[in-house]
């Protein structure tokens, strides 16, 4: 069963970009509670996303003013996290992990604070070549006209070597790539869609070059091995305003 999509519309992220929308990376935590249950750190904000952006359907978020997207690079454990005043955030670690897993030192306090644009919609040159591609069962770009891979990499951003790699920063629509279809159930008890399908919110991938390093050192990712593929998915209730934040990789 395809994942339901919070906003119909997807978007593609494009870190250090500015659109007008006030949408950012990094930057401190909004919240009051915004810890780590586990290494007790402040959470990381990866992004903040404006509610109210123009192009969202009217009151689609609620009562939400901001969408602070968090998440503890130290443990990389399931968190779910809930709104609980305009500065207060009760967050949870469903699946708890190790800390100290995080590959750069030092740990960082927040990630700095860049613009981030949203770009609506594929163009139809884009889903030609896609689809095309997947349809051909091949998951080697060779079997790419060069024009044709370098305009993927110009819409996804990074560079692509096989259909995993159709995967990018993306607020809305559908999760591109290999974890679609991953069903995420609402974990709060109190609400009246408790153990429901949550629906896909966003997904950002490790991006060190652009400031979103999650896994190892910018340094060490070569030409030919690419570290793309691990990604945050973020999931939201729109009954209780819960956040799920999932770490996943290839
Ligand atoms: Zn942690
Ligand atoms: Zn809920």
């Amino acid at each position: 069963m395809p994942e339901r999509a919070f906003l119909r519309t997807r978007y593609r992220a494009i870190p250090g970009k500015r659109d007008g929308e006030d949408h950012w990376i990094g930057g401190e935590p909004y919240h009051k509670g915004a810890i780590c249950p586990t290494c007790r750190i402040p959470l990381l904000q990866l992004w903040d996303i404006n509610c109210h952006d123009r192009r969202f359907p009217r009151r689609r978020f609620g009562p939400l003013e901001r969408l602070p997207l968090y998440f503890c690079w130290s443990c990389v454990s399931e968190l779910c996290y809930t709104f609980t005043g305009p500065a207060r955030v009760r967050v949870r670690a469903l699946v708890k992990r190790e800390s100290g897993q995080f590959p750069y030192e030092p740990y960082p306090s927040r990630l700095e604070r860049k613009p981030l644009s949203l770009a609506a919609g594929v163009p139809d040159s884009i889903r030609k070549i896609v689809k095309d591609w997947v349809d051909s069962g091949s998951f080697r770009p060779g079997d790419l006209t060069m024009e044709a891979r370098k305009a993927l990499e110009r819409f996804f951003g990074h560079r692509v070597k096989s259909t995993f790699c159709l995967v990018h920063h993306q607020v809305g629509g559908p999760p591109l790539g290999p974890w679609s279809g991953t069903i995420v159930l609402c974990p709060n008890a109190a609400c009246r869609s408790h153990r429901r399908p949550m629906r896909f919110l966003a997904g950002i991938l490790n991006d060190p070059w652009r400031g979103l390093p999650f896994a190892e050192p910018a340094d060490e990712e070569t030409l030919t091995n690419p570290n793309l593929f691990v990604t945050l998915q973020y999931h939201i209730c729109s009954d209780c305003w819960s956040i799920m934040a999932c770490n996943s990789c290839d």
